[in-house]
């Protein structure tokens, strides 16, 4: 028989006794388990079309466009189109990856410093004419024990989706600080805000706030589920606080002992 999976929970009954509660989730798991090698599967199948696609699409761009002007609002509607269909299947990889758990996190010593220099330089480009302030205050010395990879992508989902969600000449402020107990990445900014009965869903796979915007704003509706599962595997969280029409603080919070502290800033290429 296949093996079998129980969830114990351990409840008050009467007055001093307990009552043990054993659920079986085995049939859940199974489940999952499907439904996950499902979208990996299908997300890999789709890579290929769409590089062509897009390939083509960028073609049409370069060699038709100038030559067929009626053509090149729909040439362009393909690029941007193709290309954000490949962002999400690559963010479905990603999420299917992080998911499955059993890849063990990598142990880079991560210069945070450093991966949030080049983050916050890459948000900029991407604010483009809408001219966002992003401010960033780090504190130098302080490595995560971490995958670079992982760590750079749940950052920079948070820094994208702070440009993505404040209107132009709005401030980001990035930063990083570390204490006894833990360290912080916080990445607030003065854009849209969430409504507070949304805040519990927004890691959700898919959940957005308001659709339309999102759509407009050309995410994926991963990043956020992205950014948890990132922080889980490195057995940190992420905080959320927001204001509607004031802004939003979304903060990755790390524990101490995935922590190391290096003096001097000549260390900063150890990573
Ligand atoms: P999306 O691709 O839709 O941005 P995310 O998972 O990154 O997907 O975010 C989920 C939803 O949370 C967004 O659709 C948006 O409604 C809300 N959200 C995320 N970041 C912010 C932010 N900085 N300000 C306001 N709303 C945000």
């Amino acid at each position: 028989s296949p093996r079998r999976t129980l969830e114990l929970r351990l409840v008050p009954y009467g007055r001093n006794q307990r009552l043990l509660i054993a659920r079986d989730i085995s049939r859940t798991q199974r489940l999952e388990t499907i439904r996950r090698d499902f979208v990996a599967n299908v997300s890999h199948e789709l890579k290929t079309p769409l590089t062509v696609i897009y390939g083509v699409a960028e073609e049409m761009g370069e060699e038709l466009a100038p030559e067929q002007p009626a053509w090149a609002g729909s040439i362009r509607l393909l690029q941007d189109q193709s290309a954000r269909m490949q962002r999400l299947v690559q963010d479905l990889l990603t999420l299917s990856r992080l998911e499955t758990g059993s890849l063990a996190v990598e142990e880079d010593p991560v210069d945070m410093k450093v991966l949030l220099e080049e983050v916050c330089a890459e948000a900029q480009t991407l604010s483009g004419e809408h001219q966002h302030r992003i401010e960033l205050d780090a504190e130098p010395g302080v490595f995560v024990r971490g995958s670079y990879g992982e760590l750079r992508s749940a950052v920079s989902n948070l820094v994208s989706n702070a440009v993505r969600y404040t209107p132009a000449g709005g401030t980001i402020r990035v930063r990083w600080r570390a204490d006894a107990h833990s360290a912080r990445c916080g990445v607030a900014d003065s854009g849209i805000g969430i409504p507070r009965e949304h805040i519990p869903r927004i890691t959700e796979r898919f959940y957005r706030v308001d659709k339309g915007r999102s759509n407009a704003t050309g995410g994926t509706g991963l990043g956020l589920a992205i950014v948890k599962h990132v922080m889980h595997r490195h057995g940190g969280w992420l905080n959320v606080d927001s204001e509607p029409d004031q802004g939003s603080t979304f903060t990755l919070v790390f524990p101490a002992r995935i922590l190391e502290h290096r003096g001097g800033s000549s260390n900063r290429h150890l990573a």
